[in-house]
Formats: C-alpha cells, sequence, structure tokens
C-alpha cells in the first residue's frame, strides 16, 4: 500500500515555515491504519519485542495497538507532571521547541527488549530523550519504529546503534 498518499501536508503549522505530517488523514482510514499498525507489528516480532514504549500523544495512537497486537505492555512516555506516580526524566529538544519527557520508575523490567514507537522522526530529539529514559530502566532497546521519517533533519544521527524502521520518509 502506498500509505504516503494518505498523509496531509499542513503548511506554516504549528508555526511560519513548518510543513507539518498530519497523519489524522492515515487514522480516519481503516485499511491504512491497520496497515501501517501491521507493518510495525511484523517489525516488533522480528526485533522480539518485550514491550512497547510510546511518546505522548501520537506515540500512543501507533503504539498501543501494536502492543495489543502482540499481546505484550505499553508503557507511556510522558510531559512532566502528567504521569501519577514517581517518575524518572530526561530533557530533549525539538524541532521546535525544549521540553522534559518522564516515565514511571517501574515501566520496565531490567534486560527487557524494548520497541520505541512514535508517528514521526524528525530531529530526533524525543526518541534520544526516550532511550534515556528506558536505560536508565535497565532495558534494552531493541529498535524504534515510526510511519514518518524526515530524513532532512538526520534524526538518525542522534540514534546511532539502535535499528530504525520507518514507513514513509520525505
Ligand atoms: P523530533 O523530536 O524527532 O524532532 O520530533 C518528533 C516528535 O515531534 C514526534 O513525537 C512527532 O509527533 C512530533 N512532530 C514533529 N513534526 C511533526 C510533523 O510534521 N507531523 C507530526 N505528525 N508530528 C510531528
Amino acid at each position: 500500500m502506498d500509505l504516503k498518499q494518505y498523509v496531509t501536508i499542513v503548511e506554516n503549522w504549528p508555526k511560519e515555515g513548518i510543513r507539518f505530517k498530519d497523519i489524522t488523514t492515515i487514522m480516519d482510514n481503516g485499511p491504512a491504519y491497520k496497515y501501517a499498525v501491521d507493518e510495525i507489528v511484523k517489525y516488533a516480532r522480528e526485533v522480539g519485542a518485550e514491550v512497547i514504549v510510546g511518546p505522548e500523544a501520537r506515540g500512543f495512537i501507533i503504539g498501543c495497538p501494536v502492543a495489543y497486537a502482540l499481546e505484550v505492555g505499553f508503557a507511556p512516555v510522558r510531559k512532566p507532571g502528567k504521569l501519577p506516580r514517581e517518575v524518572i526524566s530526561a530533557d530533549y529538544g525539538l524541532e521546535y521547541g525544549k521540553d522534559t519527557l518522564t516515565m514511571h520508575k517501574d515501566a520496565i523490567k531490567k534486560g527487557q527488549k524494548v520497541l520505541i514507537v512514535d508517528d514521526l522522526l524528525a530531529t530526533g530529539g524525543t526518541v534520544e530523550a526516550t532511550v534515556n529514559l528506558i536505560q536508565q530502566l535497565g532495558g534494552e532497546v531493541v529498535g524504534a519504529a515510526f510511519m514518518i521519517e524526515l530524513t532532512y533533519l538526520d534524526g538518525r544521527d542522534k540514534l546511532k546503534g539502535i535499528d530504525i524502521r520507518t514507513l514513509i520518509s520525505y
């Protein structure tokens, strides 16, 4: 399936000069959404994922159905103040801004094989911070899967040594 045809490019959003890749037009198409999830499920099986980790909020949209299909757990990565129990944190720089990400301290077991899932790889800052969180908890990052990769932002450079699978590139 040519998944790219279901992505909508929104010019100058959320800021002037940004060409935002809107994935809601993948999600609202049943076969396209299923195809995207199924492709990442296949990859998750290849790398032997034992738990899926996804950053808020669009990482949940892809990561949760992947976890459900594999019958493994899903651990959310969230902005500060959102998770109710004891958290660990990591700072990161975004394509447009700076922030901190957190995870529950008991979300990953030591040595667990973790697959990171998000909608889009841009500068790689979000995933770099997510890798940091997983490693703080002793998890093994076995891969990172994205629906979309913006290759011109060189996000892969921040993720050296991590296996990456993407479905669409710009
Ligand atoms: P990075 O940290 O790699 O620079 O940015 C990736 C994060 O920002 C992802 O969590 C993603 O949801 C969000 N993001 C940045 N640009 C876009 C975009 O054009 N479209 C979508 N859907 N998400 C984006």
